[in-house]
């Protein structure tokens, strides 16, 4: 068995008193594992790639909420969009208006994280402050009536330096509270996600205002 529920256990107190959520990141890991979660009585579940996804949708329980925390091609969007609970990784208005249409399908709204690029490495995907606050003055305009905006998600840098990826943290929190002020009174409340942290520095994140974490080798074990 390669589940540790200990740590599992351990990583939910200490949620707790920031009342933040924890998103069991599954990518690569047997559906036997998310089954011994599950059952263990967490039901939030994060997955890197489409594929892989909607096979285990398919196969696991109805009452597990998935969450999407990879990188999203606009062609794939039409094959979570029906079961999907949050999708992190939104990194273009593009992706955006793709998802919109989507769930204008199905006559529902779907939740999204704006992804913003934290980190110092080029690699990493995401959006800086500036083009964010051009796609939040377009959703204000009523552009993707189908898209609710619940915050933002970022990955700090692959560093052992506490002390940057502190920085790059607290510079997230900043930003995604300078976004919630430009939002209308009544969509302020709904914008409440900060998704930053993973296994190797979610402590430094919900210290640093983290309301979910995405922790996937801590449980599960690594991956190959
Ligand atoms: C894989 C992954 C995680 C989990 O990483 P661990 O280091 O295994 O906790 C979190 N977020 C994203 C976006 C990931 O791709």
């Amino acid at each position: 068995m390669s589940v540790d529920l200990v740590k599992l256990n351990g990583i939910l107190d200490e949620l707790r008193p920031y009342q933040a959520t924890l998103v069991a990141v599954s990518k690569t890991k047997p559906e036997s594992d998310i089954l011994e979660v599950l059952n263990h009585g967490h039901s939030v579940f994060g997955e890197n790639y489409v594929q892989e996804l909607v096979s285990k949708q398919i196969n696991l329980p109805k009452t597990i909420q998935w969450h999407f925390i990879g990188h999203l091609q606009s062609n794939k969007v039409k094959l979570i969009v029906p079961f999907v609970n949050l999708i992190h990784g939104v990194d273009s208005w593009n992706l955006m208006t793709e998802i919109n249409k989507q769930a204008q399908k199905y006559e529902f709204k779907l939740d999204l994280l704006l992804q913003v690029h934290i980190a110092v490495e080029e690699t990493k995907f995401g959006l800086d402050s500036k083009e964010i606050f051009e796609i939040v003055e377009k959703i204000n305009k009523g552009l993707v009536p189908a898209i609710n905006l619940r915050g933002l998600m970022g990955m700090a840098s692959l560093t052992d330096n506490q002390t940057l990826i502190r920085k790059e943290f607290n510079g997230l929190n900043k930003l995604f509270a300078s976004i919630q002020s430009e939002l209308p009174a009544d969509k302020q409340s709904a914008f409440n996600v900060l998704s930053m942290g993973m296994s190797s520095d979610y402590k430094i994140a919900l210290d640093e205002g983290s309301t979910m974490i995405r922790i996937g080798s801590a449980i599960f074990g690594g991956r190959s």
